[in-house]
């Protein structure tokens, strides 16, 4: 309680500021934008893939299956993210941005605040499904030695924290290194991603509820991949989270 009221004491006395373009962010219930910055993201929404979670333009109708989803089902039951993930043509959305802050500048202190838009943004989805763990997907070892950290990883605990569900980085691994996947096609990511994966024999996941949790679905290929390692080790189902999407 006293924590509480610390907390919003402090707030008053130094208002948290936004992490894009620094401006205080004042009575907002938001600590990552200000209203500037949060008015320039497009949050997903409905009618969207009731698969795969891609937004449709047409603004009218219902949520329905997209084309891919219909052509090839993918291994995870659903996929989420809270907004629409900006093309490279965007390098100064406040979104694209902070993130890449977060990824490439090595500010892992925007995990939680943006950890924290990404459980609001999907709990409405989430509701009355009873989750059992929350798996983070994984990098290469070499990649996170190079960066230092799995910006998933970071956002798992946020979202494991606030929904209070455990979270377990040592259950899937990634057992090859793959190239790059911006320059393929999607059949081409697909093949590019099989058997990039691999589980932890000493971590059973039988009958297990999983979110698996990542920053950005692009064409979805990676974290199909995790599912498909997953389901195969006998997981009940998957469910995948995003901070962001791309449309
Ligand atoms: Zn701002
Ligand atoms: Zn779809």
């Amino acid at each position: 309680m006293l924590g509480v009221r610390l907390g919003r004491a402090l707030d008053w006395l130094y208002p948290p500021r936004c992490r894009f373009c620094h401006e205080r962010i004042i009575g907002q219930d938001e600590e990552c934008f200000c209203h500037g910055c949060r008015a320039k993201i497009r949050l997903v929404s409905h009618p969207l893939c009731t698969t795969c979670g891609r937004p449709f333009l047409d603004a009218s109708g219902e949520d329905h299956l997209c084309g891919p989803c219909l052509m090839h089902p993918p291994y995870f039951r659903a996929a989420r993210a809270w907004a629409c993930y900006p093309g490279e043509e965007h390098r100064d959305h406040p979104l694209r941005e902070v993130l890449q802050r977060f990824k490439y500048g090595r500010r892992v202190s925007l995990g939680k605040p943006l950890g924290r838009l990404m459980a609001q943004g999907c709990s409405e989805f989430l509701t009355g499904q009873s989750l059992d763990i929350i798996i983070p997907v994984p990098l290469h070892p070499r990649r996170l030695r190079w960066r230092g950290f799995n910006q998933a990883v970071i956002l798992a605990w946020e979202v494991g924290r606030l929904w209070q569900l455990p979270v377990d980085p040592f259950i899937l691994f990634r057992s090859r290194e793959t190239p790059p996947q911006t320059q393929l096609a999607e059949e081409e990511r697909r093949k590019n991603m099989r058997g990039a994966f691999s589980l932890n024999p000493a971590k059973p996941v039988q009958g297990q509820r999983v979110a698996l949790v990542d920053d950005v679905y692009t064409s979805g290929a990676t974290v199909n991949e995790c599912s498909r390692a997953l389901m195969r080790a006998g997981a009940k189902e998957v469910f995948v989270l995003t901070l962001a999407r791309t449309v």
